[in-house]
């Protein structure tokens, strides 16, 4: 039963231990999750690149987890939040 051993290894590289997981990533998951609720529901609006004004690839950031829907728009070339 070598395939069934292997498969099993892949699974636990996959999902590791719930206490690796940190709050931090999951308070951001779930920011990133209202944002993408609020867009399809029309409470939020895409809007360019703080910065550049480019549309290409515009993601919100978050300063704060907790205020998920108080967001900056950021291209990937200014995503870490500097100018
Ligand atoms: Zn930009």
């Amino acid at each position: 039963m070598r395939s069934s051993h292997a498969r099993r290894r892949r699974w636990r590289t996959l999902l590791p231990p719930i206490n690796d997981r940190r709050p931090r990533d999951l308070d951001r998951a779930r920011a990133i999750q209202a944002v993408a609720v609020a867009l399809r529901d029309g409470r939020l609006e895409k809007l360019p690149c703080e910065v550049c004004q480019a549309v290409e690839g515009v993601e919100a950031v978050h300063d704060d987890p907790a205020a998920p829907l108080d967001v900056r728009w950021r291209c990937p070339a200014h995503m870490q939040g500097r100018p």
